[in-house]
């Protein structure tokens, strides 16, 4: 029986050699290999025979109708291929010995470009990254951050008030509520994120500017744990060994708060135009989340503790490009964002 099979197949395969066109091809698909072909006919022919031998035979057939299948792709793809050369060879309106056309190229926008690589090294440590509204609440904004209500941050004049009542977040903080409610009581995360100032701009203010916010809320967390993470975020920007020292600073949303130095990447702590000779660079605020601001959001900070950090990402690429004016990274100037080796 398996005999007259083989010489059945043979008999196909020969036939589909002879195979010229894809008209050729179809009425040869049609006729062994569409539902009513006689290969799947052949195949359907099974439910006839005892048990055992439709499994042999199943298996058999199977194997039949797939050489030709196989040998049916390779015809097809050659004479697809046929047809593209003959028109290559044939069609007066192409050229293949004209020159490709130069397509410009395009880049990332550098701020983009930092936030990712910060991003990076931050989700290497099991931060999430989360992405926030820029729309928040002037509770989210200053509330729940622990901003007294007489604080002068608070001035109509420096914030973009909407009419709904709701505000352009002034900072990325506005989001360490939402964060701590939806993830907390433990949780590592960054917020990189636009911010808006209702101020005028020059060379070195902007009204919107983009910050990142980091924390690290969980039991027994401490500065030595912020200390650690934060020469690691800037070690892994820099691509070098970065100390960093804490001097006393102020935000009411942290209690003990810091202004955190990083030694200079760009002298290495010799003393340069960038760090003004002094070796050091001012690099973010910082601190341990302020009681008040884990109470608001439900974390008992008898039991729970952790840090906060903020930086501009904004200053961060002045430095890091030598931009001396910030509007630029807000301008669409192409010829700037070219010149920008990243
Ligand atoms: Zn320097």
């Amino acid at each position: 029986m398996w005999h007259t099979e083989i010489c059945m197949i043979d008999e196909i395969l020969k036939e589909l050699e002879q195979v010229q066109t894809e008209n050729d091809l179809t009425a040869f698909h049609k006729n062994y290999l569409s539902k009513t072909g006689k290969l799947t006919m052949m195949m359907a022919g099974l439910k006839d025979l005892s048990p055992e031998q439709r499994a042999e035979a199943g298996k058999r057939y199977n194997e039949l109708k797939r050489a030709v299948e196989i040998e049916f792709f390779k015809k097809q793809a050659f004479l697809k291929e046929q047809a593209v050369n003959e028109k290559l060879k044939n069609d007066p309106l192409i050229d293949i010995t004209r020159p490709a056309i130069n397509e410009l190229q395009g880049t990332l926008h550098p701020i983009t470009h930092l936030t990712r690589k910060v991003s990076e090294i931050c989700r290497s440590m099991g931060f999430l990254i989360v992405d926030g509204n820029e729309v928040v609440t002037e509770f989210e904004n200053f509330d729940a951050v622990n901003v007294p209500a007489d604080h002068p941050a608070r001035d109509m004049q420096d914030t973009f008030w909407l009419t709904n009542g709701k505000l352009l977040k002034t900072q990325t903080s506005a989001l360490q509520h939402e964060i701590l409610k939806k993830y907390g009581p433990v949780v590592s995360a960054i917020f990189p994120g636009r911010c808006y100032r209702n101020e005028a701009t020059d060379a070195s203010h902007e009204f919107s500017f983009f910050q990142c916010e980091g924390m690290m809320v969980g039991k027994d967390i401490s500065i030595a744990n912020l200390i650690y993470i934060m020469k690691t975020i800037l070690s892994g920007i820099y691509g070098k060994e970065i100390e960093v020292r804490l001097r006393p600073g102020y935000f009411p949303f942290v209690e003990p708060g810091f202004e955190l130095d990083a030694s200079c990447p760009f002298c290495g702590g010799k003393g340069c135009s960038v760090c003004k000779q002094s070796g050091w660079i001012e690099f973010c605020g910082c601190g341990m989340i302020h009681g008040n601001v884990l109470k608001m959001a439900g974390v008992n900070p008898e039991e729970y503790q952790g840090f906060a950090f903020g930086f501009g990402l904004t200053r961060m690429a002045m430095m890091q490009y030598a931009v001396n004016d910030v509007r630029l990274f807000n301008s669409g100037n192409l010829e700037f964002l070219r010149g920008i080796k990243r």
